[in-house]
């Protein structure tokens, strides 16, 4: 159920009746837009009592969501949820794609520091790399873990990028948390409902990536999940499938991109380094994401992809991930939107903003 609040209801009466929620044995989950601010109810075990609501001061209407998922909805906020970084311009879901960029696992400082600077002065905001990371089998490289966040955390310092990187459990959520800007929870673990419910109780924005064979509804549940305990920050990533095709590694599934967005106000952001599994397939399913309209692509890059540790073979060359940018920023110009410009790294001197 949601309480949609007048147009110029008050604070005070937004309080007023998010408190009358609680009494009722709920939880409220406020979510202001651009018109008017709606209260999604949680915490029912069916039929809610509505007690009061509809009668209190500044309440326009009471409605039923008859979604399974609720607070993903854009039943509860029609316009698109923008996401942004406080101190720096970068913002995921806005006008600006989101450029997220950088290797599959940090290996080594060096490594890291090379990619970094290489996709910062081609335009990324963002840069992944991963500290733990999910393999498949348990003798392959499993990740540097916090010398991967410490490193990452100094590359924020030093070129402005903002840091996204996965926790693959509770215990390494509790460390991405401390170091990172965008906590990611991967693709095997999209239905790990205990860490979707941690990572709901942290505040800073999680990027979730479709499961392997999730369906548009199990995907949108699983934010359900993360926005149910209140982190309402939360981006989506289509990242391919599982389907028969054995010409790529998975089969990214574009369509979802406009699927999520009739249903949802959250970001979606497309991997198609991951989606396909080869590098020369990932500058035109790159474009192709930018064209259907996602908000963002998340990419693999690497200085070195003949040696990189995991996922070399879906890496771009840097000067690869340069020409990708140059190609999807005359596809978003398209369609109204851009690509934020890189920075300039001057000898000796910081990085600065072009
Ligand atoms: C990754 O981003 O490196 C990763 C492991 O992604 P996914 O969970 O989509 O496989
Ligand atoms: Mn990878």
């Amino acid at each position: 159920m949601l309480v949609v609040m007048k147009a110029h209801a008050t604070q005070e009466e937004i309080q007023a009746v998010c408190e009358q929620i609680e009494q009722l044995g709920y939880r409220p989950h406020p979510l202001p837009g651009a018109q008017r601010t709606a209260i999604g109810i949680t915490g029912n075990q069916g039929e809610i009592d509505r007690g009061n609501l509809e009668e209190m001061s500044g309440v326009a209407e009471i409605i039923k969501v008859s979604k399974p998922y609720k607070l993903v909805s854009r039943d509860v906020k029609e316009e698109d949820t923008v996401i942004s970084f406080p101190g720096t311009n970068a913002t995921i879901g806005g006008r600006n794609l989101a450029m997220i960029a950088g290797p599959c696992s940090i290996e080594t400082r060096e490594q890291a520091f090379a990619v970094a600077e290489q996709v910062a002065v081609a335009g990324a905001q963002f840069f992944r790399g991963g500290a733990y990371k999910p393999r498949t089998s348990p003798y392959a490289f499993q990740g540097l873990g916090e010398e991967a966040l410490k490193i990452m955390a100094e590359i924020r310092d030093k070129f402005g990028l903002r840091i996204v990187t996965e926790a693959i459990d509770n215990e390494a959520l509790e460390l991405v948390d401390k170091y990172a800007d965008v906590i990611q929870i991967g693709a095997r673990n999209m239905q790990n409902f205990s860490l979707l419910k941690a990572a709901g109780r942290k505040r800073k924005p999680v990027l979730l990536k479709r499961g392997i064979a999730a369906t548009l509804e199990e995907f949108l549940m699983a934010a359900e999940y993360i926005m149910s305990e209140g982190n309402y920050q939360v981006i989506l990533c289509e990242r391919g499938v599982r389907t028969f095709a054995d010409h790529t590694r998975n089969t990214l599934d574009l369509s979802i991109v406009p699927a999520v967005q009739r249903l949802s106000h959250l970001p979606i952001v497309v991997d198609p380094s991951h989606g396909t599994g080869k590098r020369n397939k990932v500058i035109p399913l790159g474009r192709a994401a930018v064209a259907v309209g996602c908000d963002g692509l998340i990419v693999e890059v690497h200085n070195q992809p003949d040696k990189a540790l995991s996922d070399g073979m879906q890496s771009l060359y840097p000067e690869q991930y340069f020409q990708l940018i140059d190609e999807v920023a005359k596809i978003a110009a398209v369609l109204g939107r851009s690509v934020p410009h890189g920075i300039e790294i001057t000898e000796g001197a910081a990085a600065t903003a072009k």
